[in-house]
């Protein structure tokens, strides 16, 4: 008999739960801006439906990194929305970011002689490393380096570590940003990302660049009580096979999990090509309704296996188990990842299924 139901998995994204983040995160700053960091495709999610589900809640100011993740998001969201490439600009790119009116995040002072010959006095921001040491102008490096000539509209810096609100560099960078932004009067300034708005309004300034936080995981440390974000993203793997196993078979490659007893198992169409890290672990969980089911054994390519022993329903093939959702942050924690990793690795092939369902 032909089997209808699906074989691949999905990645079921509620467009709703993520504007009603972006809210959340406007009302924290609300005397600053709220913009976006969409770089990486949406953090995995799909920049096609993000881009235009966020300019239609009202958000004016996107950032990506690459200047073909910008020449994509320009043509999703028209000419309105200001649009920030933040590794900036390269020799050969100019063109192109000025016909897509993309503005570039000059991290150098190579980028800033490039934006400064060639750019025709198109605007860009200014990235001053404040102590990430990572990419942006180094704070030491302000005093001798010249701004003239440049159409800068915006002045940022990024937290190494707003992730641990105690952490003492977080000041550390605000007063260095601080020195910064007198030096650049009524430019704006831009300093926080989702965990930097938390660290309250003296690192608001006036526009903030949100990512993790959109799609409901929480930007903090795990040690930390995550704020009250709403999920986003569930990956629902399908069943494609189910077996009995006795005490002592093993399951999967290597044979590594040897079942105590006779056990119910699910084969999934869910496997590290899709996105599953092969680290996830006895800890992790998939979910059938509130049940837990554990992982079994190794992660293949294409395939998982998981324990469905304790599911009461009568399972079929073609349900499914249930990843991430309410469960993202500690299914990170439990791979050693950060959600961050998780949504970025869901690989192409699994399909996005976008849905509006206010809750
Ligand atoms: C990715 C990124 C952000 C967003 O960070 P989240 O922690 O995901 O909120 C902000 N600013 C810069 C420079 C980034 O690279």
């Amino acid at each position: 008999m032909l089997n209808p139901r699906p074989t691949s998995p999905e990645l079921h994204v509620n467009l709703d739960a993520l504007i009603a983040n972006y809210s959340w995160f406007c009302a924290q700053a609300p005397n600053s801006k709220t913009g976006v960091a969409l770089k990486a495709n949406a953090y995995g999610i799909g920049m096609d439906a993000v881009g235009p589900a966020l300019l239609e809640a009202g958000c004016t100011v996107f950032f990506v990194a690459h200047i073909s993740e910008g020449v994509r998001l320009r043509r999703l969201l028209g000419s309105a929305p200001l649009i920030y490439v933040l590794h900036g600009a390269a020799t050969g790119e100019v063109e192109v970011m000025l016909a897509h009116r993309l503005y570039p995040v000059l991290n150098s002072r190579p980028q800033i002689a490039l934006w400064r010959n060639d750019g025709a006095g198109a605007p860009a921001a200014l990235h001053v490393d404040t102590g990430m040491n990572r990419t942006g102008l180094p704070f030491a490096e302000l005093p001798e380096t010249k701004f003239d000539e440049l159409n800068l509209q915006m002045i940022m810096s990024h937290l190494a570590c707003a992730a641990t609100p105690e952490h003492p560099l977080n000041e550390i960078q605000r007063d260095r940003f601080l020195q910064v932004t007198r030096q650049f009067p009524g430019i704006a300034a831009s300093f926080c990302n989702s965990a930097g708005v938390l660290l309250g309004d003296e690192y608001h300034f006036d526009l903030t660049r949100i990512g993790i936080g959109l799609f409901g995981a929480s930007p903090l440390h795990a040690s930390l009580p995550p704020p009250p974000l709403t999920p986003v993203a569930r990956i629902q793997a399908p069943i494609i096979q189910l077996k009995t196993v006795s005490k002592s078979e093993t399951v999967g490659y290597g044979g590594t999990f040897c079942a105590p007893g006779a056990m119910q198992i699910a084969i999934l169409a869910y496997g590290y090509a899709d996105g599953l890290p092969r680290s996830v672990g006895a800890t992790s969980f998939g979910w059938v309704g509130k049940t837990p089911t554990s992982i079994l054994g190794r992660v293949s390519m294409d395939l998982t296996v998981v324990d469905v022993s304790q599911v009461k329903k009568p399972l079929e093939i073609g349900d499914h188990i249930e990843f991430l959702g309410p469960d993202l942050d500690a299914f990170a924690q439990s791979c050693n990842g950060e959600a961050y990793e998780i949504l970025t690795s869901i690989s192409p092939r699994v399909k996005r299924v976008y849905k509006r369902e206010a809750s």
